[in-house]
C-alpha cells in the first residue's frame, strides 16, 4: 500500500469505486470514464509502479491478470464477440496512473491502428 496512490487507496478501501472482482492478488473495478460499454481495470493487489517494475518472481500478476480479465469478459457478455486488454506503460504509453492495471475493453467495435 503506497498512501499517495489512487488505485492503492481504492484497494484499500479509503476512496469509492464500482468493483467487480476481489481475490489475494488482483482487484477488478469499473473505470471512472469509461471508453466502451464494458470498461474494467484488473489491479494488482500489490503496489507495482509499472509492467517495468514488475520482478522475476512476480510475473506470476500477468497471467492472473489475464484470465481474470477473460472471466470478467465472459461475465459481463462479450466474450463472444471479442475484447481487448490494454497495458499502458510510461508517458508514451499513456499510463496516467502508476500503479499495475490492465484495461478490459468491450461491448462496441475496437479499431485498429489505436491511436
Ligand atoms: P492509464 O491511463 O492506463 O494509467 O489508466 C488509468 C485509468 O484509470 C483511466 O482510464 C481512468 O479513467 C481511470 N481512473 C482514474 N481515476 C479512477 C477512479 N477513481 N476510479 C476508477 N477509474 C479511475
Ligand atoms: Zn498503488
Amino acid at each position: 500500500m503506497t498512501s499517495d496512490c489512487l488505485f492503492c487507496r481504492i484497494i484499500a478501501g479509503e476512496l469509492p469505486s464500482s468493483q467487480v472482482y476481489a481475490d489475494d492478488s488482483v482487484v477488478g473495478i469499473r473505470d471512472i470514464a469509461p471508453q466502451a460499454p464494458t470498461h474494467i481495470l484488473l489491479l494488482s493487489r500489490k503496489h507495482i509502479a509499472s509492467l517495468g517494475h514488475v520482478e522475476v518472481g512476480e510475473l506470476d500478476i500477468l497471467g492472473k491478470i489475464a484470465g481474470v480479465a477473460a472471466k470478467l469478459a465472459a461475465q459481463d457478455g462479450i466474450a463472444d464477440a471479442g475484447y481487448r486488454l490494454v497495458l499502458n506503460v510510461g508517458r508514451h504509453g499513456g499510463q496516467t496512473v502508476d500503479h499495475l492495471h490492465v484495461h478490459l475493453l468491450g461491448g462496441r467495435q475496437m479499431a485498429w491502428p489505436p491511436g
